[in-house]
């Protein structure tokens, strides 16, 4: 029977799929740390985790910890007692590799902590990072992570806690795919899933989207987070993506385009980048699909399906709604009319 685990006001295992995120600077500087967060959260971002790489950032946390509207994880590599230490501030879940946090000693530590704060922990498998005593046993990578998971969950049984999630991670698709696949027979825990060290926003995005779409197909993976060499705000604009594309978070705003050719007028690709730009501001709380089209021939009849957009022509454009032609605007006035018809068709309110 698989379990859920609870983390502040979320539950991870219930069919939801939160979105993570990591940030990529360090949480003391609390201010930008905050702002990120409170960013994200608007984009959609469910979970925040945040490293903790030295007690300097201690401080820092607990600040955090006060503000931040959605639940933190303390990303811990190495040392078992700034594991502690950040539960004790208050984290809301920690991340522990088994590859570099130590003997059973520790470990049984971190869990006696956890207990007392009842708070959920990840066990965070990485291909790159796998314990000494089990890379020289095993002879794939799939197995000697299967194999650790097995060893440390043995001292999460042990010690009597159950308030795990999971997570598999390779930089290839392929092996993080059959990992995963591997774990969900074996473990009942929720998964984490993603692939690492992915590369850059192009690299990163199609490894990501292509290792989890694979593993969501097939009901495999609990939360996930993008790994992406590029800001933060990418990896959840990816994560929801996804996610949307797979039937598994509702898609509000759709912004179509055409892919541009001889044709085209305007330059369709900066209309679209500002567009989505102004609608970053904005609350949108109904369906709405918006096409941006390079030329008046086609573009009309193929995003007949939008609630509205324009149709580029080659000083003047046409506005549709609902298939319709509405009115020929001057070029430069593209953004401002397609603005408006959102505030039209949508109750949308700025964001606060
Ligand atoms: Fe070309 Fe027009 Fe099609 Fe865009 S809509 S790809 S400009 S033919």
């Amino acid at each position: 029977m698989k379990k859920n685990v609870k983390i502040k006001n979320l539950t991870i295992g219930n069919g939801s799929i939160p979105i993570q995120t990591m940030l990529k600077n360090r949480v003391k500087e609390t201010d930008l740390t905050l702002k990120k967060i409170k960013k994200f959260a608007n984009m959609g971002c469910d979970i925040i985790r945040i490293s903790v790489p030295d007690e300097d950032e201690l401080n820092g946390l607990k600040i955090v910890l006060k503000e931040s509207p959605i639940p933190i994880v303390a990303d811990i590599h190495f040392d078992y007692r700034l594991a502690i230490k950040s539960i004790e501030a208050g984290v809301h879940k920690v991340r522990i590799n088994p590859g570099n946090i130590g003997n059973e000693d520790r470990v049984k530590e971190i869990i006696q902590c956890l207990k007392e704060y009842n708070i959920p922990v990840r066990i965070g498998i990485n291909g790159g990072s796998l314990p000494k005593h089990l890379t020289s046993k095993y002879k794939n990578s799939i197995d000697t992570m299967i194999e650790s998971a097995k060893e440390e969950i043995g001292y999460f049984e042990k010690y009597g806690y159950d308030k795990i999630v999971l997570s598999f991670k390779s930089s290839s698709v392929i092996e993080t795919i059959e990992v995963n696949e591997k774990a969900s027979t074996l473990f009942p825990f929720p998964l984490h899933i993603g692939v690492t060290e992915a590369g850059d926003l192009i690299d990163g995005t199609v490894k990501n989207s292509i290792g989890i779409s694979a593993l969501l197909q097939k009901n495999i993976g609990d939360t996930i987070r993008v790994s992406l060499t590029a800001p933060e705000e990418n990896e959840i604009i990816v994560g929801k993506k996804i996610l949307e594309s797979l039937g598994k978070r509702e898609e509000l705003l759709e912004i179509i385009s055409c892919p541009t050719c001889g044709r085209t007028n305007g330059n369709i690709s900066q209309i679209v980048v500002s567009l989505k730009e102004k609608i970053a501001e904005k609350n949108i709380n109904r369906r709405i699909k918006i096409a941006v089209m390079g030329c008046v021939v086609n573009g009309p009849g193929e995003a007949s399906n939008a609630t509205f957009g324009v149709a580029c022509g080659n000083e003047r454009s046409i506005i549709f709604e609902n298939g319709e032609k509405l009115k020929t605007v001057d070029n430069t006035q593209i953004l401002d009319e397609l603005m408006i018809l959102l505030e039209k068709n949508i109750e949308c309110h700025d964001k606060k």
